[in-house]
C-alpha cells in the first residue's frame, strides 16, 4: 500500500470540551485540518458498541454489541482491520482500554500494544510514545491510536466539562500534536471521539452524548474547511478504505467522506 492513515480516537472528547480545553493546538488543527464539530455518534453511546461501528462501518443494531462486552457477530461483517489484513497490508493498534482487543479477529492486527492507564499518570502519553516508536520503525499500514484517559479519569471521574476532564483533552491533544509532527507527511491523520458524556456518564441519546468532533489531515482534505454533509462513526471505515486504496466491505453502511 502506497498511502497510509493513522485513527486516533479520543474517547469521550465532546466539541465543546475540544474547543474549550485551553491547547492552542486546536487552532491549529482547524486551520489545517477539513472538520466538523457536528458528527454522529451511535445509540447506544458506550465505548465498545461505538468503536465497533467506527471499524465495521455497521450500527450497533446490525453487528449486535450493545454493551463493552464484546460477543462474536452472528452474522459476521468485516472490519477496516481484516480489509487491511486481506491484502497484506499492516495494520497496528495501541490501546489504553484492555477489552479494545476484542476489535479485530484474531490474526487481523499484526501489531498491537497495550497500556494500563491506571498503572501510570499519563497512560495516554505512555501509549503515544509507543505509537511513535512503532510507526517510525514498522510503518504500518494503518495505525489506530486509541486514548481513553478523556473518558476514565476526565469524565467519569470527575466530571464531563471539568477542569480534570478538560486538561486531559489538552494532554491528548498534545499527543496529536505530537504525531502529526512526526508523521503528518507519511500518514493520513483522522482525529476523533466515540461518543461524548455527561455528568458522569455516556450512553444515552442526549446531544451531549451524541455529538462528536472529526479532523481530517492530509492531502485529500482541503485545510480549514467546515465539512458541511453529515457525519457518522460508520463514515470513517469506508474513508479510511479509499484513503488506503482497498475495498470496503459491500455490506458497510457508511459513505467515505472523499
Ligand atoms: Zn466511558
Amino acid at each position: 500500500m502506497d498511502k497510509k492513515v493513522l485513527l486516533i480516537s479520543i474517547d469521550g472528547m465532546r466539541p465543546d470540551g475540544l474547543q474549550q480545553c485551553g491547547n492552542p493546538y486546536v487552532a491549529e488543527l482547524e486551520r489545517t485540518c477539513a472538520y466538523t464539530y457536528a458528527g454522529s455518534s451511535m445509540n447506544p453511546s458506550v465505548t465498545f458498541p461505538c468503536h465497533f461501528s467506527m471499524t465495521h462501518s455497521v450500527t450497533p443494531q446490525r453487528h449486535g454489541i450493545l454493551t463493552n462486552t464484546y460477543v462474536p457477530q452472528v452474522r459476521p461483517v468485516k472490519g477496516i482491520f481484516e480489509k487491511v489484513s486481506d491484502v497484506g497490508g499492516v495494520s497496528a493498534m495501541f490501546y489504553g482500554w484492555e477489552p479494545l482487543r476484542d476489535i479485530a479477529l484474531p490474526g487481523a492486527l499484526k501489531l498491537a500494544t497495550y497500556v494500563n492507564a491506571y498503572m501510570q499518570e499519563s497512560g495516554d502519553t505512555v501509549l503515544t510514545d509507543e505509537c511513535e516508536t512503532v510507526l517510525s520503525t514498522h510503518k504500518p499500514d494503518f495505525a489506530f491510536l486509541y486514548m481513553v484517559e478523556t473518558d476514565e479519569k476526565g469524565g467519569h471521574d470527575n466530571g464531563w466539562m471539568s477542569e480534570a476532564y478538560l486538561k486531559r483533552i489538552s494532554i491528548a491533544i498534545d499527543n496529536v500534536k505530537r504525531m502529526i509532527d512526526r508523521f503528518g507527511d507519511e500518514y493520513r491523520v483522522i482525529i476523533m471521539a466515540d461518543h461524548g458524556g455527561h455528568d458522569r456518564a455516556h450512553g444515552t441519546e442526549m446531544p451531549e452524548d451524541m455529538t462528536i468532533p472529526f479532523f481530517f489531515y492530509g492531502p485529500e482534505f482541503t485545510p480549514g474547511e467546515i465539512i458541511d454533509r453529515k457525519l457518522s462513526l460508520l463514515d470513517i471505515a469506508p474513508t479510511i478504505a479509499k484513503l488506503l486504496g482497498i475495498p470496503c466491505e459491500h455490506e458497510w453502511e457508511g459513505e467515505s467522506l472523499i
